[in-house]
């Protein structure tokens, strides 16, 4: 498995499964376990997601030994804060099934993140966390973690698929070591991806699929994407991206693509900023 090395050593595949909206536990469950079977060794969830527990029952049933598989979790906004923080992270851990976790994640810049991250800072130091990292983080709250405390994230995780292609964005985090990670990887099937022009006579070329070749351009790019799927054979398809590259030109059509907007979740929008900080899954 190809991996991206992060800024304290650790190194993450740079293909995973994600499992947002995945909300049946059977479902989950066989999915993840599916995409271990299939060879994925990066697994992205998330406390909010609500599925931390068939993730973990997934990697058990899998047989895959612990060390060969990268797990990832988020701290969601409800759990913001010091001492929040470090509970969440010690429920996630159990909910997984896990006596560690590859890479915790404040899964959004909102509530008390520095409160939050000092805890992370401090899992990280007693060994409990091989990474730590922040998600949906503009440049200026990065650096403002990055300015105020000892860790420089090792991971930001924001919105990245053709349509939203995050150059300068990439450009920024990669001059402070920090790695970008694409969730929406498919764009989620938005703004016809799977039938665009463009897109799609790319993906003949190649005799590729539009998914194949909208994940193959981000990790041509060194982006460590995560796309999720519920069935076996994308699931498949999805990972069947390491025998082909694109070239130069290809990739230069694609860069015409970008809307340098999102998509899916601006997080500048003081309405989502609202919904998403009164979203609580526990009391
Ligand atoms: P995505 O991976 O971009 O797209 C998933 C959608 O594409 C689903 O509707 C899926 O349908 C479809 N799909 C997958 N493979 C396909 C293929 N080969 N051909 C055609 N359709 C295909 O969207 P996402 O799930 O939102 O993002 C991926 C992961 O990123 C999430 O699962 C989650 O782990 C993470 N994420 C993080 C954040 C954050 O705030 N940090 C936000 C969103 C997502 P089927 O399932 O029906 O196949």
């Amino acid at each position: 498995m190809q991996t991206v090395t992060l800024n304290n050593g650790v190194e993450m595949p740079i293909l995973g499964f994600g499992v947002y909206q995945i909300n049946d536990e059977d479902v989950c469950e066989e999915t993840v376990y599916n995409a271990l079977v299939e060879g994925y060794r990066l697994i992205d969830t998330a406390a909010v997601y609500e599925n931390e527990e068939a993730v973990g029952r997934a990697i058990k049933r899998s047989g895959v030994p612990r060390e060969e598989i990268f797990v990832t979790t988020k701290l969601w906004i409800q759990d913001a804060g010091y001492e929040s923080a470090k509970k969440a992270f010690e429920t996630s851990l159990k909910k997984l099934q896990l006596d560690y976790l590859d890479l915790y994640l404040i899964h959004m810049p909102f509530g008390d993140i520095h409160g939050s991250w000092r805890a992370l800072e401090e899992l990280y130091c007693e060994g409990k966390i091989r990474a730590i990292g922040v998600s949906n983080f503009l440049n200026d709250r990065l650096m403002d973690l990055i300015v105020h405390h000892k860790i420089v994230p090792a991971v930001n995780q924001v919105e990245t698929h053709v349509f939203t292609q995050q150059i300068e964005n990439a450009q920024f985090m990669k001059g402070h070591n920090v790695q970008v990670g694409s969730w929406g990887p498919l764009a989620e099937g938005k703004s016809n991806i799977f039938s665009n022009e463009i897109l799609v006579s790319i993906a003949e070329k190649y005799h590729k699929s539009v998914a194949q070749v909208s994940l193959r351009w981000l990790i041509q790019r060194g982006i460590v994407a995560i796309p999720k799927s519920v069935h076996k054979e994308r699931i498949i398809e999805n990972f069947n991206i390491f025998n082909f590259e694109l070239s130069e030109e290809d990739m230069k059509k694609i860069a015409t693509l970008d809307t340098k907007e999102s998509l899916i979740l601006s997080l500048q929008d003081p309405e989502n900023v609202e919904q998403l900080s009164n979203m609580k899954f526990h009391d």
